[in-house]
């Protein structure tokens, strides 16, 4: 029997998501989010282990209180327990604090012989998370994992096929194994009415800066956070092109020539 956890992060729709020109910000605020799709793919390789496996499926996220929607979304479709990490001591955390934060939470949980990651984040996109949360886990990683061929829990190994450069890879690894997951093989899966209404009941395990053994509060939210961001700034684009379209090649081709002498490129 396999304990399987699978971090989600519920993430801002990133094509509503606004700068704010006076502070350089990113406004949040009444944008619409969704749980980030590339961990619906972990979550569905992490769902068929399970099945096959059989074991416990853990999912957490750190986030304020809304991202509960996000695990109860997972809950839907075969998690069968979940965790939030959250409390204003946790904001402003760069990937450092976070993983931490994470890992110190999932160890009152208990010992996990797979660990699933979205490839990357939609709105943060470093994918940096996986390779840190391997680390603090003392875990084995495959990250770009196209395909799980075989969890061997008595021997204690996983093979997987990961993307590589120019083509794929089969490796073997010990376990715990966290993984990094592309998203062709597993595509997610809809929730059916069953699932939805079990989610809405379930149970969802609180964690915030008062109830994790061992948590150093120098190492969480901004104060842990190794990076610093001065500013955040769109790219200067370039102007926009011209279609001259003068009726007439000739008149066009003139006009064109107009132009560019005024710009004195000719
Ligand atoms: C200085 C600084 C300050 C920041 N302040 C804030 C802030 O105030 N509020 C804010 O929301 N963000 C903030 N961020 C962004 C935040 O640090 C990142 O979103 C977070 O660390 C995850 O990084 P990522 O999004 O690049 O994830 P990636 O490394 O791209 O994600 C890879 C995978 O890791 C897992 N994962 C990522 N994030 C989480 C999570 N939160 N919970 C569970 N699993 C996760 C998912 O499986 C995901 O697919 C800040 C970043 C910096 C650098």
């Amino acid at each position: 029997m396999l304990n399987i956890l699978v971090c989600v992060k519920q993430v801002p729709d990133v094509d509503l998501v606004k700068m704010d020109p006076e502070t350089g910000n990113l406004v949040r605020e009444g944008v619409p989010t969704l749980t980030n799709p590339l961990d619906l793919n972990a979550l569905e390789a992490a769902v068929q282990m399970k099945e096959k496996y059989g074991g416990e499926l853990t999912v957490i996220t750190m986030g304020p209180p809304m991202a509960e929607s996000t695990l109860r979304e997972c809950l839907a479709v075969g998690a069968t327990k979940a965790a939030i990490v959250t409390g204003r001591p946790f904001g402003g955390a760069d990937t450092l604090s976070t993983s931490y934060s994470i890992v110190k939470a999932a160890d009152m949980l208990g010992k996990f012989d797979l660990i699933f990651c979205g490839k990357e984040s939609v709105d943060g996109a470093t994918g940096q998370m996986g390779s840190q949360l391997a680390e603090r886990f003392d875990a084995s990683q495959i990250t770009g994992c196209l395909l799980i061929e075989e969890v061997n829990e008595e021997e204690g190994y996983i093979i997987a096929q990961r993307e590589m450069e120019t083509g794929a890879e089969t490796v073997k690894a010990t376990l715990p194994c966290l993984l990094t997951v592309e998203k062709q093989n597993y595509r997610g899966r809809i929730p059916n009415l069953k699932g939805k209404l079990a989610s809405k009941k379930a149970a969802i395990e609180t964690f915030t800066e008062n109830n994790i053994d061992g948590l150093d509060l120098n190492k969480i939210g901004e104060p842990g956070s190794g990076t610093i961001v001065p500013r955040i700034y769109p790219p200067d684009l370039p102007e926009p092109g011209q279609i001259i379209d003068e009726g007439s090649t000739e008149k066009s081709v003139a006009k064109l020539m107009d132009m560019l002498a005024e710009k004195g490129a000719i």
